[in-house]
């Protein structure tokens, strides 16, 4: 198992720069994307299009194709594996 201490609780991002931190604080557990400029962790829609967009852009995909690996990515991040939102599975253990 790898650590997560050193990447975005919420959308996995590597975290190496402070500037890569919520509000350039290196004790933050959430990347720049992820929070508004308060620090506060955005909603889950939010990450999801953000999230979804830079798939579309980075890796060329269609965006239904995006959503979908948006989604599954999100899920497997600490901050949203109990979420509600992310879907159907309700996978134990
Ligand atoms: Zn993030």
């Amino acid at each position: 198992m790898k650590e997560t201490c050193s990447s975005c609780y919420s959308c996995g991002m590597p975290l190496e720069k402070a500037t890569d931190y919520a509000l350039g604080d290196m004790s933050q557990k959430y990347c720049i994307y992820c929070t508004d400029t308060q620090g506060n962790l955005k909603s889950f829609e939010e990450i999801l299009n953000g999230l979804t967009h830079h798939l579309v852009h980075s890796q060329g995909l269609a965006s239904k194709a995006a959503t979908e690996m948006a989604q599954k990515l999100l899920a497997e991040q600490p901050a949203w594996k109990n979420h509600p939102k992310k879907g159907g599975t309700n996978v134990q253990g």
